[in-house]
């Protein structure tokens, strides 16, 4: 047997979940995809927005022209049958002026109702953007939550692991430690095995019986298909 091996072996098991945690760091989803899906909704309630913005104020202004155009008219009118105006030229002027007036203002009535079903279709579009824009940032900032949250706990996890390591790998053999470190880098980050039976358990090829005698007499062993320091767990 030998005890060099075995410390070795019990720093490969951090090493491993250091690796996972490593892993699992990589894999988490930063929330890049959610953060844009928050921004375009954002951008499209602006936009929603300004667009009703503006045709509430082209209704108000069409509505004051109206209102300016009726009271024209009214004027005009009055002044045609009062009968105070008798000359047939400035009869037929003033009549040429209210015809005018009734044209214009029949083309506001027709701009100012297409403007206020426009008016009331963009207040719709805007309250379903608001929502669109509440609920991606609602996502968005659940997710973030969430995310923050495992990367601190995965973040403290690979601090202790760290620590233990360092305290194992100062109760190791360095020129084994270096050996193992040395197999570990070309080989996957695995660089010690256990022996079961007369087997390698990283690469399941069976040891020659020489090299069993070897390992069992407490000599330093690599398998001769995978390369892997073996080791040989006290029973
Ligand atoms: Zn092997």
């Amino acid at each position: 047997m030998n005890d060099g091996l075995k410390m070795v072996f019990e720093l490969q098991k951090v090493d491993i979940l250091l690796a996972h945690v490593a892993s699992r760091l990589r894999k988490l989803d930063s929330g890049e995809t959610l953060k844009q899906s928050a921004e375009a909704a954002a951008a499209h309630y602006d936009r929603t927005s300004a667009e009703h913005k503006r045709l509430t104020t082209d209704l108000h202004d069409a509505e004051l022209e109206l209102r300016s155009v009726e009271e024209k008219l009214k004027t005009f009118e009055q002044r045609l049958w009062s009968g105070t105006v008798r000359n047939p030229k400035e009869l037929e002027n003033l009549e040429k002026e209210v015809n005018a007036l009734k044209r214009q203002r029949s083309r506001l009535d027709e701009r100012v109702l297409q403007l206020m079903d426009q008016v009331e279709a963009s207040q719709k579009a805007v309250e379903q953007a608001r929502q669109q824009k509440e609920q991606a940032e609602q996502a968005y900032q659940q997710h973030m939550q969430a995310y923050l949250a495992e990367k601190r706990k995965l973040e403290a996890e690979g601090v202790r692991l760290k620590q233990e390591r360092q305290k194992l790998a100062g109760q190791c053999d360095p020129q084994l430690l270096q050996r193992y470190e040395a197999i570990r880098q070309r080989h996957g980050g695995i660089g010690i095995s256990r022996v079961e039976g007369d087997s390698c358990m990283v690469c399941h090829t069976k040891i020659s019986t020489s090299a069993l005698r070897a390992i069992k007499s407490g000599q330093i062993v690599q398998c001769e298909n995978c390369s892997r320091l073996l080791y040989l767990e006290e029973t």
